[in-house]
């Protein structure tokens, strides 16, 4: 996984054109079968996916927290919202609450969330290429195959799969 990972930003740039050009097309046209396109895609690439020998997410990038996040992530510790803010999290230019740092703190060494019954609705639903309308995050995607393998391939398929 480390030699993916490592290889991953550049493979990512080389598809970045390709992606692009594809994703506008998907946006103008979308099929009216995407939705189960994507979730099938999605399913079978975390079939083949071992997020725990990657974590590539949680080490390069944060979830954003929602106000219901940090509801249900201050109780999990027993701390006020506000405790939890100042302790983990800042305000970032859209003024969305995110990480202080990357690493993200809750994550362990041996790669496991420490927080994952209650951990942020982003986490859970990272890379979020099951999501409804997926073509409506293209911009985020174009980010992601980046930072997460099972993003690259699942765009990879996605591209394949569709009517040229
Ligand atoms: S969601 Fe993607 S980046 Fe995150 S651990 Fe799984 S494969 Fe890695
Ligand atoms: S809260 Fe858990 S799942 Fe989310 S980034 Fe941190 S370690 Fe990863």
């Amino acid at each position: 996984m480390d030699e993916v990972l490592k290889q991953l930003p550049l493979k990512a740039k080389e598809k970045h054109a390709e992606n692009r050009k594809c994703f506008v097309k998907l946006k103008k046209k979308p099929p009216k079968n995407l939705d189960y396109i994507m979730q099938e895609l999605h399913e079978e690439e975390f079939q083949r996916t071992d997020c725990l020998s990657c974590a590539n997410c949680c080490k390069t990038t944060g979830p954003l927290f929602t106000n219901a996040d940090v509801e249900r992530i201050s109780k999990h510790f027993k701390l006020k919202p506000q405790q939890f803010i100042e302790s983990y999290l800042r305000l970032d230019e859209d003024n969305d609450y995110v990480l202080q740092r990357v690493p993200c703190t809750f994550l362990g060494s041996d790669n496991y969330c420490s927080i994952y019954d209650v951990r942020p609705k982003a986490c859970h639903e990272f890379p979020h290429t099951d999501r409804k309308k997926f073509h409506q995050i293209s911009h985020l995607t174009l980010k992601n195959v980046a930072i997460c393998p099972a993003a690259f391939n699942i765009v990879e398929a996605m591209k394949k799969k569709l009517p040229n």
